[in-house]
């Protein structure tokens, strides 16, 4: 299997959203940056670009096409490590993101509750995720026949992000939030991690068909290098230990590990994800 940098550049496993269109860059070994297009405006957008190079080299490759701006979803080095040579290129790119000096590129603040507004068809919510980090956010976009999300690190196909800055509660505050959107919601998580997060998920479900279904295609797809995400929340309610707190087989599971009868919501959610980092 390659790793996602050696994948073409070209914009294959294109996702169509209407006048939308979503298609992943790959970077370093796992990395997804995504490449968002208002085909009807020809504006453009990237989300947590942690490399310059795969990106400049893309928008290239489309005929030198320049960019209507950057999205960040949190400050980790490998979603924004490229913006400062990206904004060598262009200069005038407006950087979207939560104020913190953690991302000190970004020149447009956005903030829980915000609605962007980017073109005549993409607009976004902004929905505050804590928990991977403490100023983590996701963006949201609905219309009367798609909706989408941009969640980096916080829901994995089959999996969420380590608490790095947050604890189990504001995890699971942040993905109720994210459970409670529209089951055809299409998620653009950052990571090619599905593989091994439904290993774990098959240990904390081992009876789950759909998590057995799920698996072998998703074993097809990275056969054939191609990516497994993105997903629809009403899969992820299906396979993704992280959302089935309130499953019987999940909530068993967790009580087992905790070594104690009766676990509630954030109990539960904590030990899975306790049981994941070492897993
Ligand atoms: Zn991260």
């Amino acid at each position: 299997m390659n790793s996602l940098s050696e994948n073409t550049l070209a914009l294959i496993n294109k996702t169509t959203l209407g006048a939308i269109e979503v298609s992943p860059i790959g970077a370093f070994d796992d990395n997804y940056i995504w490449y968002i297009e208002d085909t009807e405006t020809q504006q453009c957008w990237i989300v947590d670009p942690g490399s310059a190079e795969p990106v400049l080299k893309t928008l290239k490759s489309l005929n030198n096409k320049s960019l209507s701006g950057i999205l960040v979803t949190h400050h980790h080095h490998d979603h924004i490590g490229g913006i400062d040579q990206i904004l060598k290129v262009f200069p005038d790119t407006p950087v979207y993101g939560v104020k913190s000096d953690r991302v000190p590129q970004v020149s447009m603040f956005v903030a829980e509750g915000d609605t962007l507004e980017l073109s005549a068809n993409l607009t976004f919510e902004i929905i505050s995720v804590t928990g991977h980090t403490r100023d983590h956010i996701a963006y949201f976009s609905k219309n009367s026949k798609h909706s989408f999300l941009f969640s980096g690190d916080t829901l994995f196909v089959a999996g969420c992000g380590r608490l790095f800055e947050g604890s189990a509660e504001q995890m699971l505050s942040s993905l109720k939030k994210l459970k409670a959107l529209p089951a055809n919601t299409v998620n653009f998580c950052a990571h090619e991690y599905t593989l091994n997060n439904l290993k774990f998920a098959e240990a904390v479900e081992p009876a789950n068909q759909d998590i057995q279904e799920f698996k072998h295609s998703c074993i097809e797809l990275r056969n054939n290098n191609k990516p497994t995400v993105p997903t629809t929340i009403q899969q992820e309610l299906l396979i993704n230990p992280f959302l089935r707190w309130n499953d019987p087989a999940v909530t068993k599971k967790a009580a087992e590990l905790a070594e104690k009868p009766v676990l509630n919501d954030v109990e539960t959610f904590a030990q899975i994800r306790l049981w994941k980092d070492r897993f």
